[in-house]
């Protein structure tokens, strides 16, 4: 499958299974990109928004994300991040995580998925250039830090 990102920037990943629904991805920090802030902003929810390590992230209630209540309330425009679950990126300190989320993911019994070495990088560039766009235009002020 070819998760597209952002114009122009899509990666290769391969996903076999299907999401049982069970919101354990959604207990996780949703770090936002530029894309996600703009869909949101056209939505009028960016009140939504809270800064966790400096970066924008969804809000939590619960300890889970404010959209998650039982299914995804945004799911048609979901976080890239989202997106991407079980593939995990930490930004915030310039590190990449790629994991499947064994502990908790409830499809991972049936769940197999790569990415190529190549696209990890890519993506982990894409993210750090997204914090630094974000920073230049004083998107990074969003909410109050948690
Ligand atoms: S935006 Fe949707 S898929 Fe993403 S964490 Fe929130 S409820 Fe889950």
């Amino acid at each position: 499958m070819r998760i597209k990102i952002d114009k122009g920037f899509s990666i290769n990943v391969k996903v076999r299974g299907h999401c049982k629904y069970c919101g354990e991805c959604c207990k996780d920090t949703v770090y936002l990109t530029i894309p996600d802030l703009l869909n949101l902003e056209k939505h009028g929810l960016l009140d939504k928004v809270t800064m966790v390590h400096g970066l924008p992230a969804l809000k939590k209630e619960n300890g889970k994300c404010v959209f998650y209540n039982g299914r995804c309330k945004i799911y048609n425009f979901r976080p890239v991040v989202c997106r991407l679950y079980p593939i995990t990126i930490t930004p915030n300190n310039l590190k990449i995580q790629c994991t499947k989320h064994e502990y908790a993911c409830k499809y991972n019994t049936e769940l197999v998925y790569s990415i190529r070495y190549s696209d990890l990088i890519k993506l982990f560039y894409w993210f750090v250039r997204q914090a630094e766009l974000m920073k230049q235009y004083g998107l990074i002020k969003i909410g109050d830090e948690l």
